[in-house]
């Protein structure tokens, strides 16, 4: 039944067609077979890199100028990225990694990856698919590790960030009392306040002038010499702002302080926000996961109390990056927050579009990645004592630094460690704060220039802080004995002493 090509009624079709597909899977399975020996072989010897080099000028003439017309070839592509990216990393799948708080990743979550990537899933949630219930399962697996009731409702999300904005969200929406998504936020009203610790994350800051509050619904409440909350301060702004005619709406509680590790007093401030009637937003980014120890659940007793909790799981769940999660005790409240059908997403009885829950109706993002994965098959393949078990090392670690910190006679420890992060200088005696801050700011280039380790920085009372994060599972006590004794030889180095 074929036509002359002059007489059919659509578009000439003899153009060929293509796509990104290898003509020859095979040579392309050659390629993916060797990345893999290539990123084993990396991996399993990172020990051996230094921790840290600094990015060579050839690499970044590489990566700048236009993109190419014609490309150069997969083969030649990668070898460009095994030779100008691999060995420049932040460095976080080293032992010695132990800036901000970042996660190590496991060899689990990368099989997952080449998984997620293969299946390139949308993850909406109303897609029938399986990665939907790996991501719902992954959620049930959390609220039950956290203490969340059964039927609070959670995401999967980039990270801390975006798991603060998300809980904050549903507080200004529930304690506003009027319909904020459709007025936005009413000046002629009574001004809402929130209320944070000064040791508070940056995020949350971010958060609430991005739901239009502006900082100054953002009550910053001085904290104690262990930098947790001054409650009576605390209890002191809510009545301050209540007879200034504002009206206080949430507590953002801090289960682990980036700066310190530190945990508020989360029963004393789940008790204040019941008889105050706020709603308790937990900032449980890496310390959430204490609720996993043996050695540090007590203190984030009453984690459990959140209306909302925020963690990340490329944190001390050491999962690659991205990936964090948002659960809410008030599904509805989260769901009247976020949801918005139109036509072309709605739900159908059967077939692809019949999915189970619709998962951008509890955040911001609409397409997402099947990242949940990762974290179940490292959960599945391994356990959640394996995590607990973890989590403990990295706390007796700190406590193993802490300790050999206050051994030397020439280190001086900052704050109290009172999770898995350490803050230290090198101080020995009868050198002022000032010369010291720059001493301890060069010693730090110096760890970190020299590849021994990579510590990041902090402010402890005006004095610069080398601040130790440990959510490391490859770190060993041997790494924090070379701490010390690259601190003390370039600190002696620096005052040729
Ligand atoms: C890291 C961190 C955040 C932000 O999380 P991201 O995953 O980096 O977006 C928020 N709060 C605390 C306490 C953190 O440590």
């Amino acid at each position: 039944m074929s036509m002359p090509a002059a007489e059919m009624p659509w578009p000439e079709t003899s153009s060929p067609e293509s796509g990104f597909d290898p003509e020859d899977w095979s040579e392309f399975a050659k390629l993916a077979h060797r990345a893999v020996d290539d990123m084993v072989a990396y991996l399993s010897a990172i020990g051996e890199q230094p921790a840290w080099r600094p990015v060579p000028e050839a690499t970044k003439q590489l990566l700048r100028g236009p993109a190419p017309e014609a490309g150069i070839g997969l083969e030649a592509a990668y070898d460009e990225v095994l030779e100008h990216v691999v060995p420049y990393p932040t460095g976080n799948i080293h032992p010695r990694f132990w800036s901000w708080v970042g996660g190590t990743g496991t060899p689990q979550a990368w099989l997952a990856d080449i998984v997620i990537s293969a299946l390139n899933a949308c993850n909406l949630g109303f897609d029938e698919m399986a990665s939907t219930y790996v991501e719902l399962q992954l959620i049930d697996w959390l609220k039950a590790l956290f203490g969340m009731p059964d039927d609070a409702s959670g995401l999967i999300v980039s990270g801390g960030s975006m798991a603060n904005l998300v809980g904050l969200t549903v507080a200004r929406n529930v304690k506003a009392g009027y319909d904020v998504r459709a007025l936005g936020v009413d000046p002629a009203r009574a001004p809402l306040v929130f209320y944070a610790s000064s040791e508070t994350h940056s995020s949350v800051r971010k958060a609430v002038e991005l739901l239009g509050l502006g900082t100054r619904a953002l009550r910053i409440v001085p904290v104690r010499r262990d930098f947790t909350i001054d409650l009576p301060a605390l209890e002191e702004a809510i009545a301050a702002d209540r007879a200034a005619g504002s009206q206080p709406a949430g507590l953002i509680a801090n289960a682990g302080t980036v700066n310190t590790g530190a945990t508020d007093p989360l029963e004393r401030l789940a008790e204040i926000s019941e008889r105050e009637g706020l709603w308790l937003h937990v900032d449980g980014a890496f310390g959430a996961m204490a609720k996993a120890s043996t050695l540090a659940r007590e203190q984030v007793a009453g984690l459990e109390h959140a209306d909302s909790l925020a963690f990340d799981l490329h944190k001390w769940m050491y999962q690659q990056y991205d990936i964090g999660c948002a659960l809410v005790r008030h599904r509805q409240a989260h769901f009247d927050s976020f949801n918005v059908t139109p036509a072309y997403l709605r739900k159908m009885a059967r077939g692809l579009a019949s999915g189970p829950t619709d998962f951008s109706a509890y955040g911001v993002q609409l397409s997402r990645s099947a990242k949940a994965l990762r974290a179940w098959l490292t959960i599945r393949s391994e356990g959640l004592g394996k995590f607990r078990a973890l989590v403990d090392q990295n706390i007796r670690q700190a406590r193993y630094l802490s300790a050999r910190v206050e051994h030397e006679a020439d280190l001086e420890l900052l704050a109290p460690t009172a999770l898995n992060i350490v803050n230290f200088r090198y101080a020995p005696a009868g050198i002022a704060d000032e010369p010291l801050n720059e001493v301890n700011r060069e010693i730090l280039m110096a760890l970190h220039t020299r590849g021994i380790a990579t510590p990041s920085s902090t402010e402890i009372d005006g004095r610069f802080s080398i601040r130790v994060a440990i959510c490391n599972h490859r770190s060993r006590r041997a790494d924090f004995d070379a701490l010390v004794a690259s601190v003390l030889e370039i600190g002696r180095q620096l005052l040729m002493i």
